[in-house]
C-alpha cells in the first residue's frame, strides 16, 4: 500500500540534559538513513517536548533546532507528567503528520525497531505497539512487579498491551480519534488500544537507560499503576460489595456461634471475637471508604475540565503554522 509518510517523532523529555546530545545525534542518524532510502518524506521531524525540566534541557533542544530545523521543541509551561507530555506532543502536530512514533528520550526504546513500525504503517497498520520481548536489563523488582501488574491489569478487564509502554506508531486517524478522549486522569497505554483500528505489534529488546537516572522512583511508580488501575477499571468497587456480601455471611456465621455459646451459658468468653470483630469490620470499612474515595477523586477532577497542559512555545515550522493545535481547546 502506498501511504503517505510524513513522520514525526516525539518524546517527551523531563531533566534529561544528560541524554539528550546522544538521543538526538543517534535519532538523527537515523532519520536520514530513512530519508535517504525513501521510507519517510524530507520533511520529518523530530519533536522534543520539554515537560517543565529544571535543567538545560529547554536550551539543548533550542540550540538543536537553531542547528538543524529536524529538530523542534515544545515547552509545557510547568511540569505535568510523562503522559500528558506525550499526548501534548502528540496533538500538538497531528494535523502536520501522517504518522508519529512516540519513545522515551533516553533511548531504552530501540531505535532500530522503528523501520520495523513504519513497514507495518506502509502495510496498513493504524497503530503499532512495541512490545519488550525481554527485561533482562530491568532489575529483578522492576520486572517482577512490572509483569505482575500487566496481568493483575487483564484480570481487572483493561484491555492494555502486555509489556507495552508508551514506544507506539499512532498515524493521523488514531490521532485524531484519540482527540476525542477527553480524560483528565491519564493512561495512554490503556486508551490508545480502546481506539480500536487496524493494530500490529513489533517486538524489542529494552536497553539500559544511556544516561541520567529514571524520572520515575518507587514511589511515582506506584501511584502511576495505581491511576492505570482506577482510570480503566471499575473492579475495585465491584470487589467491595463482594467484599460486603462475604463479610455478611460471616457475620450470620458468628451469630449463630453466639447464640449457641449464650444458651450453653457461655457467654463471658465471647469477649475475644467481638473485639476481633470490631478491628476486622473497622478496617474493612476503612479500606472500602479509601477505594471509594480514590473514585470520587477522580470524578472531581473529570468534572473540573481543566486543560490537560498549556503550551508555552513551540518551536516548529512556518510552513505548518496554521495547522498546528497549539491548545488543548477541550476535544470534546
Ligand atoms: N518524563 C516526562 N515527565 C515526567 C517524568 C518523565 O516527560 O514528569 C519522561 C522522561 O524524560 C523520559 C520518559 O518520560 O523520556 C520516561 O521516563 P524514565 O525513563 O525516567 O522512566 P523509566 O524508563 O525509568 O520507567
Ligand atoms: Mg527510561
Amino acid at each position: 500500500m502506498e501511504r503517505n509518510n510524513r513522520l514525526f517523532m516525539v518524546i517527551p523529555c523531563y531533566n534529561e540534559q544528560e541524554v539528550l546530545p546522544e538521543t538526538s545525534k543517534r535519532l538523527l542518524e537515523k532519520i536520514n538513513n530513512l530519508v535517504s532510502r525513501d521510507i519517510i518524506s524530507a520533511d520529518s521531524r523530530i519533536v522534543f517536548v520539554n515537560d517543565g525540566s529544571k535543567d538545560n534541557t529547554w536550551e539543548i533542544i533550542e540550540s538543536l533546532h537553531a542547528e538543524n530545523p529536524v529538530f523542534q521543541g515544545l515547552k509545557l509551561s510547568k511540569n505535568r507528567g510523562h503522559q500528558n507530555a506525550l499526548l501534548s506532543g502528540l496533538m500538538t502536530v497531528k494535523d502536520v503528520c501522517d504518522v508519529t512514533i512516540s519513545m522515551d528520550a533516553d533511548l531504552q526504546d530501540d531505535i532500530d525497531a522503528i523501520e520495523e513500525m513504519l513497514q507495518k504503517y506502509m502495510d496498513g497498520a493504524n497503530i503499532v505497539f512495541g512490545v519488550r520481548s525481554k527485561r533482562e536489563t530491568d532489575t529483578f523488582f522492576k520486572r517482577y512487579t512490572a509483569e505482575s501488574y500487566y496481568k493483575l491489569m487483564s484480570k481487572l478487564g483493561a484491555d492494555t498491551v502486555y509489556n507495552h509502554a508508551d514506544f507506539r506508531l499512532m498515524d493521523s486517524t488514531a490521532l485524531s480519534m484519540l482527540a476525542d478522549f477527553g480524560e483528565v486522569n491519564l493512561f495512554l497505554r490503556g486508551i490508545v488500544p480502546m481506539i480500536g483500528l487496524e493494530t500490529d505489534i513489533v517486538y524489542y529488546e529494552r536497553a539500559e537507560r544511556l544516561a541520567g537516572e529514571s524520572k520515575y522512583p518507587l514511589f511515582k511508580m506506584i501511584q502511576f499503576a495505581l491511576e492505570g488501575i482506577t482510570s480503566l477499571s471499575t473492579k475495585p468497587i465491584r470487589m467491595i460489595t463482594e467484599l460486603g456480601v462475604f463479610i455478611f455471611f460471616v457475620s450470620i456465621i458468628v451469630l449463630i456461634y453466639s447464640l449457641v455459646r449464650y444458651f450453653t451459658g457461655h457467654t463471658i468468653t465471647g469477649w475475644t471475637t467481638t473485639v476481633l470483630s470490631v478491628w476486622a469490620i473497622g478496617g474493612l470499612t476503612m479500606i472500602s471508604l479509601g477505594v471509594i474515595g480514590e473514585y470520587i477523586g477522580k470524578i472531581y477532577l473529570e468534572t473540573k475540565n481543566r486543560p490537560r497542559y498549556i503550551i508555552g512555545k513551540y518551536l516548529g515550522d512556518e510552513e505548518d503554522k496554521d495547522k498546528v493545535s497549539l491548545r488543548d481547546v477541550k476535544f470534546k
